[in-house]
């Protein structure tokens, strides 16, 4: 990330102040002589505590710092479980915000498919069980869109890039058989892993491999995650992937104010 440390941070000073109303950003806002600030713009006009304030903004600093939930609770002398509960709601609350401002992929789609988890006896690869399948999408130099599927069939592949991509738009992806009838909707480049020739000028799927690993790093701390929690944690991935460039702390804080806290 470019930004420096301080420079990420300096956006919630007005807040800890109690300058500045943490749900609609007004600064006119006054503090009470019970330590709360009191928003005086129209239309929002909630108060909180202040104190309230900054731990929830030391939890949402905690998150996107990737911090254990047992650490920060030790960190900020707070409930263990208050902590989990906080992550699971930002959580969530991105997991909507994602799928939201998520549109159509534009110019050229790197397509791939990957397995998360699960243990590693038995049958890797494609087919292998106990495992959370994903497909990604990626846009070159853009943002990447992943969801977990069943069965990586045909159908379920090709449903998933009809509303994803438009009509028309060329594709990479390796030789799997689900691919096939791509062709009928767009351009498609496919891949030979077992041939390194094949990777030459823009023939490759750099970029959508070069997401699984950034997936598998961040992910790799969340192992023991449930099937039922996996996809809103491989959300979280891919939003702090497409907003990779911008203030993801400041994010993540209009985010919980907007979403979550009360
Ligand atoms: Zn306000």
């Amino acid at each position: 990330m470019a930004q420096g440390r301080k420079n990420v941070f300096s956006c919630a000073a007005n807040f800890l102040r109690g300058k500045k109303c943490v749900f609609c950003g007004s600064f006119k806002v006054s503090k009470t002589g019970r330590g709360y600030v009191r928003c005086r713009h129209m239309g929002c006009g909630k108060q909180k505590s202040l104190k309230r304030i900054r731990m929830e903004i030391a939890i949402v600093q905690g998150f996107y710092q990737q911090q254990p939930a047992y650490r920060l609770s030790h960190d900020l002398g707070c409930d263990y479980k208050t902590i989990t509960r906080v992550y699971q709601k930002i959580r969530e609350a991105i997991y909507h915000v994602a799928e939201l401002e998520g549109g159509k992929l534009n110019g050229e789609v790197e397509m791939d498919e990957s397995y998360f988890g699960g243990r590693r006896k038995g049958k890797r690869g494609r087919g292998a069980s106990g495992k959370n399948i994903v497909f990604g999408l990626l846009e070159r130099e853009g943002k990447v869109y992943t969801r977990v599927v069943e069965h990586v069939s045909k159908e379920e592949l090709m449903a998933i890039i009809r509303k994803k991509t438009r009509k028309g738009t060329v594709y990479y992806t390796d030789t799997f058989r689900s691919y096939n009838s791509l062709h009928r909707f767009g351009k498609h480049h496919r891949l030979n892993h077992r041939k390194a020739f094949a990777y030459k000028g823009k023939n490759h799927i750099n970029g959508i491999e070069g997401f699984w690993s950034f997936a598998k790093h961040i992910l790799y701390n969340y192992r023991g995650v449930s099937k039922y929690h996996f996809p809103m944690y491989l959300k979280e991935v891919e939003y702090r992937f497409n907003h990779r460039n911008d203030n993801l702390f400041k994010l993540f804080i209009s985010i919980y104010f907007g979403y979550v806290s009360p």
